[in-house]
């Protein structure tokens, strides 16, 4: 789709196992149920709005696209996820494999864990698929966007890295040739925006707009804002981190960066991480981004990359540990997908997650009260550093 006059084709990828296994993830319990049952009663998963996929299990030379043998080998034998079976390996030897492995704190073993990892990863996948076979022009998979998961370790809640996966299986087919004798074109360029709270440490080649400070998950030098003057700078990783209470304002503020770079990528695909854990009302209680207000809110940013953006667009899910504000923001962003914006102040339907929607009863994620933090001084910080940022990425991308 490349114009907003045109109705996308939306691929919507869930089933009823893909829910159950979604839904046991620690960090989001049932989260995936509240997400979809909301989607569904919204009238927005009907015959013909849709198309609706059952996802397919990732393989495991899917999985080895990224990841290593022996994390591979350990997380998909499904003895090593339950704590009441036999184990193949020793108790001790079993305790350092998961010390090595990431396998603790917030990433826990749990029943079901290997099927999780191959469901959640083969969803991403299936909506890849869609995508670069030309079937959908956006494809959406709210269960996966797991971007702290690396080659051989679990970390934040993630345990398979499904955003590198599906960056990897988007650059792996070369572009066919528009005519004939013309010859075939580059590799696709991909470009990765990351939305979440949280720096996407586990995807090297990121724009990601987070919240960083001294000491806050993942530390990283590459979550800091991106310094041509360093000998680590990469121009095709960067980073807008914001300083706490983030709100519509601070967003709008920075967008045109965001604008600017897509223009100069022109990316054939474009994945967007979709976590939650800004919006005002997340446990995190870090920003105070909302869902709807108009120019820099959630809504604002992804109707714009919709209808706007050239290009085919993967809609990942991520963070979010309100479950019924990032079921709201994804009901919202698929409505968008789909060419028929809900309305924000529509009464949540009565369907089985009902009760979490109190006291409103809409759809809206407004802002809290929080004091944004990201002074005018800040925001000019950021577009200086852009200023000189922005005509390195272009001469390395040939425009210049
Ligand atoms: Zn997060």
């Amino acid at each position: 789709m490349s114009s907003s006059t045109t109705t996308a084709r939306v691929a919507y990828i869930v089933s009823a196992q893909l829910i159950k296994i979604a839904s046991l993830l620690p960090s989001n319990k049932k989260r995936s149920f509240v997400v979809h049952s909301l989607i569904k009663s919204l009238g927005l998963l009907e015959p013909g709005k849709v198309q609706i996929y059952t996802p397919r299990n990732a393989t495991r030379q899917d999985l080895a696209m990224y990841h290593a043998s022996g994390y591979l080998e350990f997380i998909l034998d499904p003895k090593n996820c339950n704590e009441h079976d036999e184990h193949r390996h020793g108790a001790s030897e079993r305790e350092a494999m998961k010390v090595e492995y990431g396998l603790e704190d917030d990433c826990p073993l749990f029943t079901g864990l290997s099927d999780y990892v191959t469901l959640v990863a083969g969803a991403t996948l299936t909506a890849v698929d869609a995508l670069r076979y030309d079937i959908s022009d956006i494809a959406i998979n709210w269960d996966g966007g797991r971007h702290h998961a690396s080659k051989s370790r679990a970390s934040g809640f993630c345990y398979v890295a499904d955003c590198v996966l599906a960056i990897l299986a988007l650059k792996s087919i070369p572009r066919p040739p528009s005519k004939a004798n013309e010859p075939t074109k580059p590799l696709p360029r991909v470009l990765y925006l990351d939305l979440d709270l949280h720096f996407s440490d586990s995807v090297s080649a990121a724009f990601t707009i987070h919240h960083t400070s001294p000491g806050f998950f993942p530390v990283s030098p590459k979550a800091e804002l991106p310094d041509p003057s360093t000998p680590r700078f990469d121009p095709f990783s960067l980073s807008i981190p914001l300083r706490e209470g983030a709100s519509n304002k601070t967003y709008c503020a920075i967008w045109s960066i965001v604008e600017e770079l897509k223009d100069i990528m022109m990316p054939d695909f474009i994945v967007i991480q979709c976590g939650t854990d800004a919006l005002a009302g997340d446990p995190c209680a870090i920003l105070n981004w909302s869902l709807g207000g108009g120019e820099g809110s959630l809504g604002w940013c992804v109707s714009r990359i919709i209808n706007e953006w050239k290009g085919k667009k993967l809609f990942l899910g991520g963070g979010g540990y309100n479950s019924a504000n990032a079921a709201r923001a994804w009901a919202y962003i698929t409505s968008v997908a789909l060419g028929n914006p809900l309305d924000l102040e529509a009464h949540i339907p009565d369907h089985p997650g009902f009760p979490l929607y109190a006291p409103s009863f809409t759809l809206d994620v407004p802002a809290g009260n929080m004091r944004d933090q990201n002074s005018p001084e800040y925001l000019h910080t950021i577009k200086t550093r852009f200023d000189k940022v922005i005509p390195l990425v272009r001469q390395r991308m040939g425009c210049v």
